[in-house]
């Protein structure tokens, strides 16, 4: 799902991220002819709980810049026949996209730029020395001038692994990196 970025606090770093990669990810959909759809999203309330809970949600909306329309019970059967709730909101600006083929697309770009990719393998150990990141992994190790972690929920282990250096003193890999 294409996320319009309707949950975030208004003006916080994620509402701006999501809204600036909501377009950047329909740009490269439309660049390299993957497939999308800005279909739309109906957030329903199912009860009374929920519909006070939507009105809010509606506010972030304006507040978040992101168009949305209020639809009442009876309009909401309007729309979507099938779908029973006390009310809805009606977000346009999201959409949907096939998410493994834009991977499949960036990796193809990765490797045309002369990436490789290492899959089931896991990066144990990162020690800075120098102008180099040496990177241990399961099966490998590697040197690089850079190093990016993208390791999602994961990251702050990435990151501690960078800072933890007594961790590595006592493993081979480090011993040999720090002489
Ligand atoms: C159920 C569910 C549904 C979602 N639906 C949507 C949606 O519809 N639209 C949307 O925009 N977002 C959705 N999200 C959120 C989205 O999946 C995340 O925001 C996104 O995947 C984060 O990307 P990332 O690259 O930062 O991290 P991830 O996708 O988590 O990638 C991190 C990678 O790092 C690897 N890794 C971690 N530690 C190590 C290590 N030590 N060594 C090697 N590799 C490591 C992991 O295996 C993983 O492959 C959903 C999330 C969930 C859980």
């Amino acid at each position: 799902m294409i996320h319009a970025g309707v949950y975030y606090a208004p003006d916080s770093l994620k509402a701006r991220f999501c809204k600036e990669g909501a377009a950047a990810t329909l740009a490269f959909c439309r660049e390299h002819d993957l497939p999308w759809q800005q279909c739309g999203k109906l957030l329903v309330a199912s009860d009374a709980q929920e519909l006070q809970r939507m009105h809010a949600l509606f506010e972030r909306c304006g507040q978040n810049g992101i168009a949305a329309e209020l639809l009442d019970e009876a309009a909401l059967h309007t729309r979507e026949p099938d779908i029973v709730g006390r009310g809805a909101i009606y977000v346009a600006a999201t959409g949907m996209t096939d998410y493994a083929a834009i991977t499949r697309k960036l990796l193809e770009l990765f490797r045309a730029a002369g990436g490789e990719l290492r899959t089931d393998t896991e990066v144990c150990g990162i020690v800075e020395r120098g102008d180099s990141v040496y990177v241990r992994t399961t099966d490998s190790e590697f040197r690089g001038r850079y190093l990016l972690a993208c390791a999602g929920a994961m990251s702050d282990r990435i990151a501690h692994m960078q800072i933890c250096r007594s961790i590595f003193a006592s493993c081979r890999f480090a011993a040999n990196i720090f002489g």
